[in-house]
């Protein structure tokens, strides 16, 4: 029979105190970013913390072991910094044969709970304390530490760059004298910020862009970008959902879908990053819509993780579907792994600075809401709602 899981009132969630040594280990199954660089190492030592990294965790982004040695980390094999670390840095999830290795009581990383919750219950009963980054309120406090927005970003230019590569003709307009090239016609679902890059970058490269998106707020900077906001009427209000986009009707997307129906067949690329926090992504591109394009055109799906905008769309792999190219790409991030774990490592900084003391101690307040926010598990207890509903349910 399933455990019972209840939320603890924070009251109950005694704070940890303790000295410690930040583990960082080397990504497996292709990731080529790493939590921390040398340039990250400094902050840390000057709270006192020691800092014991993976040999060759850095090597795909070109941080090699002699950098962080130089900024005074120690370099280890996988089994001394699993033994050794209060705390293991890792931008996915543990396998089960690190977790038994493991010493440290708490795991930080990018652990996608609300996809994984039977992973953080199996941590959770097993007493790990486990913050996953992807859970941290989005407030204007935690922009510096934002995961999401700072690797979305990332992607948003990659799957621009990705798609000129692929694609098979001009994206700017030329008058040559060997006749005229029209510009790339580029559409784009989504604009959050992957979308919103997606458009920066489209437009300095000459595509012209047109953006659909559930929320009307996101027009005018969509408009300040250059592309054309596609308004569809009656969408529901995202207001009570912190701004942040919710499902909406059936009758809705009905709509909407007729609307997108009409620029899909006059696309030549499409970026796909339309998502629902915690659901599954909408399939805003039919089969027939497939049907419609040309020849040629390329789609980069960068909600494949959460199941795709296209009826076809596979995550980390490429569909062809009449000549039209889908690439279900969910981690374009590692396609740029120096900027990425730079980035990805000072917001990961910004946080531990929240749980970390001035005399490096560990502090969990959890009346801090960002703290609160990303702990999923604590005290062998599930600490996050939706997490907990998502088990009982
Ligand atoms: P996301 O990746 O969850 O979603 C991408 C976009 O898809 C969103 O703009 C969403 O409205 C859109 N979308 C969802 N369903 C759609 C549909 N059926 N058709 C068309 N578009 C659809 O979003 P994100 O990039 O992570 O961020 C979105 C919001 O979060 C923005 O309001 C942004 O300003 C806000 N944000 C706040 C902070 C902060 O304050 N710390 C940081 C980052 C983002």
């Amino acid at each position: 029979m399933s455990k019972i899981f209840y939320l603890v009132p924070i009251a109950y969630l005694h704070p940890l105190i303790l000295v410690m040594t930040i583990g960082v280990l080397k990504e497996t199954n292709g990731e080529t970013r790493v939590s921390l660089l040398p340039e990250h190492i400094a902050v840390l030592k000057k709270h006192g913390v020691n800092v014991v990294i993976e040999n060759a965790a850095g090597e795909n982004a070109f941080a090699f072991d002699t950098a962080y040695e130089t900024a005074a980390a120690k370099c280890a094999s996988r089994n001394e910094v699993l033994q050794q670390a209060d705390i293991i840095l890792s931008i996915n999830a543990l396998s089960n044969t690190d977790i038994d290795n493991c010493k440290a009581k708490i795991l930080f990383g990018f652990y996608q709970p609300l996809f994984n919750a039977a992973n953080i219950k199996s941590l959770s009963e097993k007493n790990f304390t486990v913050f996953s980054i992807d859970m941290l309120p989005r407030t204007t406090r935690a922009q510096s530490m934002d995961v999401l927005s700072s690797q979305a970003n990332i992607a948003g230019y990659k799957a621009v760059l990705l798609a000129a590569n692929l694609y098979p003709k001009y994206f700017p307009m030329f008058m040559t004298a060997a006749g005229s090239i029209p510009p790339a016609k580029m559409l784009i679902l989504g604009a959050g910020v992957a979308g919103l890059q997606a458009i920066a970058t489209a437009k300095r490269l000459g595509a012209v862009v047109e953006v659909f998106d559930t929320r009307p707020q996101v027009k005018e900077e969509v408009m300040s970008l250059g592309a054309k906001f596609v308004e569809v009427e009656g969408a529901a209000d995202a207001a009570k959902a912190g701004g942040y986009a919710v499902e909406q009707t059936e009758e809705f997307m009905a709509r909407q879908k007729a609307r997108i129906a009409e620029s899909v067949s006059k696309s030549d690329i499409i970026i796909c990053t339309a998502a629902i926090p915690g659901k599954k992504a909408p399939v805003l591109i039919t089969e027939e819509m497939l049907h419609s394009m040309k020849s040629g055109s390329v789609i980069i799906d960068l909600a494949a993780s959460t199941g795709g905008n296209t009826s076809h769309t596979k995550n980390n792999d490429t569909v062809v579907v009449n000549a039209v190219s889908i690439i279900g790409n969910s981690n374009l991030a590692a396609n740029m792994p120096s900027d990425a774990s730079k980035l990805y490592g000072k917001n990961i900084l910004n946080f531990l600075q929240l749980i970390i003391t001035k005399e490096g101690e560990i502090n969990l307040n959890f009346e801090d809401d960002l703290v609160n926010g990303t702990c999923v598990a604590h005290g062998g207890v599930i600490t996050n709602e939706r997490v907990a509903a998502l088990l009982n349910a």
